[in-house]
């Protein structure tokens, strides 16, 4: 079928008529649309039970990957994984799911990381797990720059401190670099140097100051900030997460807008919470205004990372820059040229 639009384009979508897919044309419901939404920082391989999160299987991710097609995401960036199984999505792509790009494992040391999600990376070790995950055909790698410790019970009140120091950090950046791939690193802490390593993109990101949004901004690299989960707590029943959430709230209203103005490319990611049109609204919430979260989910994600698929078009009944809450309920999805709603 080749499905057809003919209502308004919005985030750059060019051209005045969309065809995608070939065959008998068919027109599309709708009367906004844009060419596919982005989620920059997801995990498809990952699943949580009452302990927490854990890797998964082949199946699951399938079944991630149908999901975030569904609510109009047609590229992802997975952020880290069950590295065999994810570098295998983004080195075919299935008729009817996003394109991948991936990350393969979490690289974190011992006790630096939940405990069922990787294989632990000592210092000595990271630079060649950097090479090995590229060899294995990632284009991104993902490094834990900083975590609570993880006892025996779980996290360790207070605990959050860096992973690796910077000398090695920096190693394993020039390693991914050197390979043709880049770095994604978590990073929560104010002032950590994570930015002064080259890294390509910062994962969360919450005590990003105005000098480090500069450094990033000048080199051009991304930011994303995985509104959905770090506010986690925004309705929380304990008033003092809620107090924590509403302080990191301030700074985000005051950070995004400063990255965004300082050439920060900021990332919309849903981690493993909310949804794509969750995070955009949650963006639009925080500072940006609604083309600029749609953007961060758009055409700016798909510039950053370099992924420009042939034949994705999202629908939807109403405008989205007029609400972004529109973006919840699409009335089609076509992912290279396949309709899957
Ligand atoms: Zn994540």
């Amino acid at each position: 079928m080749a499905w057809t639009f003919s209502g308004v384009l919005l985030d750059g979508f060019a051209g005045e008529r969309v065809v995608a897919g070939t065959g008998e044309p068919e027109e599309l419901p709708g009367r906004y649309a844009l060419a596919g939404l982005v989620d920059a920082h997801a995990h498809p391989t990952v699943a949580a039970d009452e302990h927490g999160p854990y890797l998964a299987d082949r199946e699951h991710g399938t079944g991630r990957l149908e999901e975030y097609a569904a609510s109009g995401v047609t590229v992802i960036r997975d952020a880290g994984g069950l590295s065999p199984v994810s570098l295998g999505f983004a080195r075919t792509a299935a008729a009817g799911h996003p394109a991948v790009t991936a990350a393969g494992r979490f690289l974190a040391p011992r006790h630096r990381y939940f405990p069922r999600m990787h294989s632990p990376v000592a210092p000595d070790e990271l630079a060649a797990a950097v090479r090995a995950e590229v060899a294995a055909g990632a284009l991104w790698v993902k490094i834990i720059g900083d975590f609570p410790e993880w006892g025996e019970d779980g996290p360790v009140p207070q605990s959050t401190a860096a992973t690796y120091d910077l000398g090695t950090l920096r190693q394993a950046v020039g390693a991914a670099h050197a390979a043709g791939a880049r770095v994604a690193v978590h990073s929560t802490l104010p002032d950590s140097g994570l930015v002064g390593i080259g890294a390509d993109s910062i994962e969360h990101g919450t005590a990003l100051g105005h000098r480090e949004l500069d450094v990033l901004g000048t080199r051009g690299g991304a930011w994303t900030p995985t509104l959905c989960a770090v506010l986690q707590g925004r309705d929380s029943p304990d008033p003092a997460v809620r107090r924590r959430a509403d302080e990191l709230r301030e700074r985000l209203r005051d950070g995004l807008p400063y990255a965004v103005a300082h050439g920060v490319r900021v990332l919309a990611g849903t981690d493993v919470v909310g949804t794509i049109a969750d995070e955009i609204a949650l963006l639009a919430g925080h500072g940006l205004s609604a083309r600029q979260a749609i953007a961060a989910a758009g055409s700016h994600a798909r510039d950053f990372l370099g992924i420009h698929p042939e034949g994705d078009i999202v629908t939807y009944d109403a405008d989205p820059l007029e609400d972004p809450g529109v973006l919840a309920s699409p009335a089609a999805v076509v992912v290279r040229g396949v309709r899957v709603r």
